[in-house]
């Protein structure tokens, strides 16, 4: 099947794809998670997607673009993609957000078994591979233990225009390093006292290479681990780690993480060697070959090996090659094959394989194109919304200070909130299609797209019911005393297929409180008395007749309490008299006698403000106070049946969602989702 690439990471796989697997063909060698029988399969995914969240909270609307871009990708194009949950920071980390977080990600539509295995990893199940490729770091010179205070080490990292200093422990004996690491995981030393840092380059111009700690000490049990351990890997060195045990093809992460993409390959390139796949074994036999003097692709290869020479590290057998490099790189010739320095490069590299990895890995492109099949980083633009906070340390504090009523509140950007509130995967799942996958990095999509795209699903789904938010009595003076009766109601004006249902009707109705005016502002079509007299205005009741209204009845206050009308009979709707009267405007109602007594939860936006975190103050005293509003009313009884989370559009009113916790059959609550149109400029 062709797929369309849509968006550039699209396109980036079709490429990827069309210069053939990108995918290792077998699980081999890999320590994890594979089982012992899957080592030897044929992966049958033609590309490997993830999606990391850590579980330190609820995920929220910024996620569902990750989440739909991830598994999106595979499904597209034959491939899987692994819920994986980054755990590598205990204390901040719940299982209560594990099962949250697996929820939405099925609530959103997607699913992360492949051919019946389930592809749920967790980050802290390869804790002990993450420590072995520590050690193995440390052991070819490529990282150290580190004794400088933190203010320290901050002093030396430099800034963005100044290079930074090297540690004094940096240049410590790898033995020693090696000893005082164990010490650390044996938990001799205090938090903070040292780290485990990579030894690469303190004056590069890209901070995150300036020797970035890789392992940090940490006295904090862990939800899934306990306390086996108390030094945990940084998140930049978990990362790459995780993604090449699970044979990610595609890493895709947001943009912010785009200076990180140089330290993801630099650890991926040194860790090949320990992951033991077939391309590090072939890569053996390719350079022994070329070696030997019969491959006569030795001499692309060699010059390439000149090209690549920035590739080499600070080891003794690099820096012997790097002399030998350079010197031909001064001169503008290459080694040819066969001679003294080919000679020397060769046994160099099939000596100590493992530490040119990042040499090979690029000069072997040119006798092998595409040789190595490790996961690639690819970054994308965030997405933010206006009039909500998306942080979620920010969407914590909400939580834990009681600002909202919970992670699942329904003004919250949850992806759990936002259900509650009545949005279905569908419109999230549209909203963050219409947003777009680029690398422009800063805009924010205004809160109203992601409205419309919820209204824009439910008008086509929801069906029409009635319900009055705030009631006024009707009495009907000439419906015959005690009567009542059925009206058909359609379900769906457009939807002829949705069906129609009996709503029951009698002499005594409730209505709107707005649907009557004493004193009618100019243009008001609904109910008011005649004045002057004016002849009575005549109004619809939906689905049902046609009345005039007569007199009303107030309290001492003056507030209205009840309003007589009078009917005709001959204009019910749907028989032969309905046209002979002609009314302007048509309003609903819900009988008094058998409607329910109903609470409505009305819902605004979570802050008024566009932008809560650009603003000087607190986004937390931003909150809009009248973003929920209780209302006591009634809806027909059809709505009493309704079960948690079925959507209505209530006519007139907007869309209603009955909640999901506090809704029951006999005491209806229903959430406003969103208004009927677009209120913005009210
Ligand atoms: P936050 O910044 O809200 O705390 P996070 O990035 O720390 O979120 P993670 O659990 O690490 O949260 O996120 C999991 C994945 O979701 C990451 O790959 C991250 O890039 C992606 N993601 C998080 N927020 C957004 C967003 N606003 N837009 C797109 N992707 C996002
Ligand atoms: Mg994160
Ligand atoms: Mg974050």
């Amino acid at each position: 099947e062709t797929a369309e690439a849509s968006n550039f990471i699209e396109k980036i796989i079709e490429e990827d794809l069309s210069r053939g697997s990108t995918v290792p063909r077998k699980w081999c060698g890999h320590p994890a998670p594979y089982s012992e029988q899957e080592k030897g399969q044929e992966d049958t995914a033609r590309i490997r997607t993830r999606f990391p969240p850590e579980p330190n909270g609820y995920l929220h609307i910024g996620h569902a673009k990750s989440i739909c871009l991830n598994f999106g990708l595979a499904r597209k194009f034959g491939g899987c993609c692994h819920l994986r949950f980054d755990d590598t920071n205990p204390g901040k980390e719940s299982s209560e957000y594990v099962e949250s977080i697996k929820e939405s990600v099925k609530w959103l539509g997607f699913d992360w078994e492949e051919n019946g295995r389930s592809n749920l990893f967790f980050a802290s199940s390869y804790f002990k591979w993450m420590y072995q490729f520590a050690e193995y770091l440390i052991r070819i010179g490529y990282a150290y233990v580190d004794e400088q205070t933190q203010e320290q080490m901050k002093e030396n990292r430099g800034t963005l225009t100044e290079p930074g200093r090297n540690s004094p422990f940096r240049d410590r004996d790898p033995e020693e390093s090696l000893r005082l690491f164990r010490e650390m995981k044996e938990g001799k030393h205090p938090e903070g006292s040292m780290v485990l840092r990579a030894k690469i380059d303190m004056a590069s111009p890209n901070v995150n290479l300036r020797d970035p700690a890789i392992y940090r000490i940490r006295f904090a049990e862990h939800q899934e681990t306990g306390n086996e351990w108390c030094i945990y890997p940084m998140y930049t060195f978990a990362h790459p780690i995780e993604d090449s045990l699970e044979n990610i093809t595609h890493s895709i992460c947001t943009l912010e993480f785009e200076d990180q993409r140089a330290f993801y390959d630099w650890a991926l390139e040194r860790i090949v060697p320990l992951l033991r796949t077939p391309q590090f074994e072939e890569a053996g036999r390719v350079l022994r070959a070329m070696a030997s003097g019969s491959d006569d692709r030795a001499d692309a290869f060699l010059a390439a090996c000149v090209a690549n020479r920035a590739k080499l590290g600070s080891s003794e057998p690099e820096r012997r090659a790097a002399a030998i490099l350079d010197r031909h790189a001064e001169a503008g010739t290459s080694p040819a094959r066969g001679t003294e320095d080919a000679r020397s490069l060769f046994a160099l590299m099939l000596e100590r394989t493992e530490l040119f990895t990042p040499l090979l890995q690029h000069a072997l492109d040119v006798v092998r194109p595409n040789f190595f099949l490790l996961s690639h980083q690819h970054e994308f633009n965030r997405l933010n919304l206006s009039n909500v906070v998306l942080s979620k340390r920010k969407l914590i504090s909400l939580v834990k200070e009681g600002l909202v009523d919970g992670w699942d509140d329904p003004r919250m950007p949850t992806l759990m909130g936002l259900r509650r509130r009545g949005y279905t995967p569908a419109s999230v799942r549209n909203f963050v299609k219409k947003c777009g996958v680029s690398r422009v990095a800063g805009g924010s999509i205004d809160y109203s797209v992601l409205e419309n795209s919820l209204r824009e699903d439910l008008d086509d789904k929801a069906p029409r019911r009635m319900a009055v938010l705030r009631p006024l009595k009707l009495v009907i003076d000439n419906y015959p005393q005690g009567g009542s009766e059925l009206v058909r109601a359609s379900n769906h004006p457009k939807k002829p297929e949705m069906g129609e249902r009996d709503v029951p009707f009698s002499g005594e109705l409730w209505i709107e409180e707005s649907d009557f005016a004493l004193d009618p502002p100019k243009g008001f079509k609904r109910l008011t008395l005649p004045k002057d007299g004016s002849p009575a205005r005549k109004v619809r009741l939906r689905a049902a007749y046609i009345i005039e209204p007569v007199s009303c009845e107030k309290d001492e206050s003056g507030r209205v309490t009840v309003v007589h009308a009078r009917y005709f009979p001959e204009t019910k709707s749907g028989t032969a008299g309905s046209e002979t009267v002609k009314a302007k405007a048509t309003i609903h109602w819900v009988d008094a006698k058998q409607g329910v007594p109903a609470e409505f939860r009305i819902y605004g936006r979570l802050f008024e403000v566009e932008h809560p975190e650009a603003e000087d103050a607190d986004y937390r005293t931003l909150i809009n106070p009248h973003a929920k509003q209780v209302l006591k009313g009634f809806v027909e009884p059809a709505l009493a049946q309704a079960r948690g989370d079925d959507k209505f559009q209530f006519e007139r009113t907007g869309y209603f969602v009955a909640d999901r916790v506090d809704h029951a059959a006999g005491r209806p609550v229903f959430n406003l989702a969103v208004t009927l149109r677009d209120s913005k400029g009210k």
